[in-house]
């Protein structure tokens, strides 16, 4: 009898992808269970980005060591970015795991675990909905922005080939995935390492030949040298969703030096309304950190104003928190927890009115929708100006409707994060 595994992911989708690929390879000879309470073993995939995920991550672990206790577990391994970050100190605290990966675990894991571990190119047991997927094109980050403690956990660039990618990607089609969401750190920076050059725009294209693919999304773009090439790419390839994610953290030219983001107010501005002008109704989705060390209300008010006048399709906006081993974390944390919580919720508000602004002039339109789940008598979905799990939704009234199905409907109605329709028959 086979024994039973299960692996547990916290943190960010290039988290998925790892347990995905590490999931294939152990099917091969365990029993995968999604049940983390009655399993031999259990992996859990750590995030280490900020201290709020640590604390919860160190919670989770201490959960499952109760279970090992009382015998309903019998090895745990803990991997992943917390593993890379805290390493000595996680062996100290948690005399009970059975053993501790950073980052690389999916080179070392396996073939601790597994009697014949051969490396898998391109395999993954998908923990999506199967109509999407993330393709992880690179890992690591070059970039020394001064609230992040990514590159002291991930390392350097590290590059997929376009070949290794397509590969993957053409199994992923075969699984029946019609969205493609490409993800890494920075994928702007796609290829410096491997090619010398960025490669982001040859990738996009070749992934576009694949016509199963219906959507391929693009995130976690950085401004800095931002291909330029691509937004040509985006706006003429029918299956490349007019969708740009792009964090740009704040607006002050002082506060983005103090960063160590390289990009001036000017410079941002300019980038963002290239990529407007470039991709006729484009959706650009941002994020932004309020209370950054030494941020005034001036500026805090210079990046209310830009937000009021530049109106984003979709924003998220962040608490600075001071992170042990990066750059920003000796200067004093200045904005107190308050100021912050105001700043935050003062952003949100804006946000919420532009949102509902711009989805009120939606009603009436024809718009294709891809369906990711149906509960009761309604169809949840998304437009190809939303990614899963953190855009907006659209809300069909319909038992007939399937889960990864595409669908013309007309919009009837409109709320801040979400929209209503109706299925054009
Ligand atoms: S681009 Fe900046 S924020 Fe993003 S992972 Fe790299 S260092 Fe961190």
């Amino acid at each position: 009898m086979n024994k039973k595994v299960c692996v547990s992911t916290l943190g960010c989708p290039k988290n998925i992808v790892d347990s995905e690929k590490l999931l294939a390879t152990l099917n091969y000879e365990y029993e995968i269970t999604e049940n983390p309470n009655q399993t031999d073993y259990l992996i859990i995939n750590t995030c280490g980005f900020l201290q709020s995920s640590v604390a919860e991550n160190e919670d989770y672990i201490s959960q499952a060591i109760k279970l090992k206790q009382i015998g309903k577990i019998e090895k745990i391994f803990v991997v992943g970015c917390l593993v890379s970050r805290n390493r000595a100190e996680l062996t100290k605290k948690f005399p009970d795991i059975d053993g501790f990966f950073g980052t690389d675990f999916l080179d070392k894991l396996p073939a601790k675990i597994k009697q014949n571990h051969n490396e898998l190119y391109g395999e993954r047991k998908l923990l999506t909905p199967s109509h999407y997927a993330y393709l992880k094109i690179s890992d690591g980050c070059e970039h020394n922005c001064a609230f992040c403690a990514i590159p002291a956990i991930k390392g350097k660039f590290n590059s997929l080939s376009i070949e290794k990618l397509v590969e993957e990607a053409k199994y992923l089609a075969a699984l029946g995935v019609k969205e493609l969401i490409l993800i890494a750190q920075d994928t702007t920076s796609y290829g410096i390492d491997l090619y010398k050059e960025q490669k982001l725009n040859e990738l996009l294209q070749e992934l576009s030949r694949i016509e199963q693919f219906k959507w391929i999304r693009l995130m976690y773009t950085y401004p800095r040298k931002f291909p330029t090439n691509i937004l040509n790419t985006i706006k003429t390839a029918d299956n490349i969703a007019k969708y740009i994610d792009m964090p740009i953290q704040h607006i002050s030219t002082n506060i983005l030096r103090k960063m160590g983001r390289g990009m001036s107010k000017e410079e941002t501005i300019n980038l963002l309304r290239a990529i407007r002008q470039n991709v006729p109704n484009i959706a650009i989705r941002t994020t932004f950190i309020v209370g950054f060390p030494g941020e005034t209300e001036k500026e805090f008010a210079e990046l209310r104003d830009f937000i009021e006048e530049f109106e984003f399709d979709r924003m998220g906006v962040f608490e600075y928190s001071a992170e042990i081993g990066t750059a920003a974390y000796k200067y004093s944390d200045t904005v107190s927890k308050d100021i912050k919580a105001q700043r935050l919720e003062e952003l949100m508000l804006l946000q919420q009115n532009i949102s509902l602004k711009k989805n009120r002039k939606l009603i009436g339109n024809e718009m294709q929708i891809l369906i990711d789940e149906v509960k009761d008598a309604f169809a949840i979905g998304r437009t190809q100006y939303d990614a899963p799990e953190i855009d907006q939704q659209v809300i069909i009234k319909s038992k007939k409707l399937i889960a990864g199905g595409f669908y013309n409907v007309k919009i009837v109605d409109a709320r801040e994060y979400d929209l209503i329709g109706k299925v054009v028959k």
